[in-house]
């Protein structure tokens, strides 16, 4: 059962995934230097993100999918409990008893007045490891600010104008710079190999590849921006006109995307239904039923994908740390340190 922090209200769970292709999430149609479909950015650091609500809007459609609820008939009444469920959100079924899979986790709001949050609340995702071209091979770069994400207690120090091995195969190395080519940057052993060690510990529980963990490095947070902003993927892409099937002039554009192999880290907050009420009937589903649904969607991210250009191979995005098992409690597979 729900047992830690606070066992009424539910449970925060944190995630890691791994972009399998390019992954495109859009700001809209804002231009930006040379791109025309540049990606979303948090406006403080300038550095890439994922909006929660780009993780909620498909898993959403894909836990409808697993559980036969995008489109389904209840008697005469066709319900469509994915996407907006038509205007006012008529078409969403907001079943309590038994509990809809799809409306109650991600929430419904019909004109009628019946409406209610989801019992499930997803934060933006942030980037932890960024893969970056290196004279050694692929790096990938963190940053103090990127693993604070981790809620980790350790502070890795700030490398200054270098960069601090935080991997082991890195650590092993005895080179005196890191050359990506268009940025040479100075070994900096810094005072914290400890911490670091430590730290790389703790990741190693939390289902993020070797590979990656093992050949990573720290950077400022000002480099790290500089570093992530620089390495993104920009495709050229060309619009096809519906009723020609050829290529619209004029209808080049190019778009950002973050590559392939970075790591996002995101939290999704999970809420017991006993302390909500619709119509005055409590809801009876517990922080678990509303993980397990969750996560329903959230496996299906690797083979279908989220954000733009889903269908041009771009958006696979698998979550590594999915439990096997949901009928385990929600409280059991913690992973904050
Ligand atoms: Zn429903």
């Amino acid at each position: 059962m729900c047992t830690k922090k606070g066992a009424s209200l539910g449970e925060l769970k944190q995630y890691y995934a791994i972009t399998l292709d390019p992954l495109h999430v859009g700001a809209g149609s804002s231009r930006l230097g040379r791109v025309d479909l540049p990606i979303i950015r948090e406006p403080g650091t300038n550095l890439p993100k994922v909006p929660g609500t780009s993780l909620s809007g498909p898993a959403r459609a894909y836990t409808a999918l697993a559980n036969n609820r995008y489109v389904w008939k209840d008697g005469t009444v066709e319900y469509w409990c994915a996407g907006r469920g038509g205007t006012g959100g008529e078409k969403h079924c907001g079943r309590t008893n038994p509990a809809c899979p799809v409306c109650i986790p991600y929430g419904f709001s019909k004109s009628s007045g019946r409406s209610m949050q989801g019992l499930a609340q997803f934060f933006d995702a942030h980037i932890l490891f960024f893969p970056v071209a290196s004279m050694i091979g692929p790096v990938w770069v963190t940053s103090p600010s990127a693993l604070q994400m981790l809620e980790l207690k350790e502070n890795p120090g700030d490398p200054g104008d270098g960069y601090c091995p935080f991997g082991e195969k890195i650590e092993q190395r005895k080179d005196s710079r890191l050359n990506f080519g268009w940025l040479m940057l100075p070994r900096s052993e810094g005072e914290n190999k400890e911490t670091i060690k430590t730290m790389r510990e703790k990741l190693k529980e939390r289902k993020i590849p070797a590979t990656i963990t093992e050949n990573s490095v720290l950077v400022s947070d000002r480099l790290f921006s500089l570093i992530v902003n620089n390495n993104l993927e920009v495709r050229t892409s060309v619009s096809i006109d519906p009723a020609t099937g050829a290529a619209e002039e004029k209808a080049l554009f190019t778009f950002e995307a973050l590559p392939r192999g970075t790591v996002l880290v995101f939290d999704i907050y999970y809420r017991n239904g006993s302390s909500y009420r619709i119509n005055n009937q409590p809801i009876t589903v517990d922080c678990s039923w509303v993980k397990k649904h969750i996560e329903e969607g959230l496996s299906v991210f690797a083979t279908l994908g989220i954000g733009g250009m889903n269908t041009r191979g771009m958006g696979r995005l698998k979550v590594l740390n999915l439990e096997k098992e949901h009928e385990k409690g929600c409280g059991e597979n913690e992973h904050r340190a």
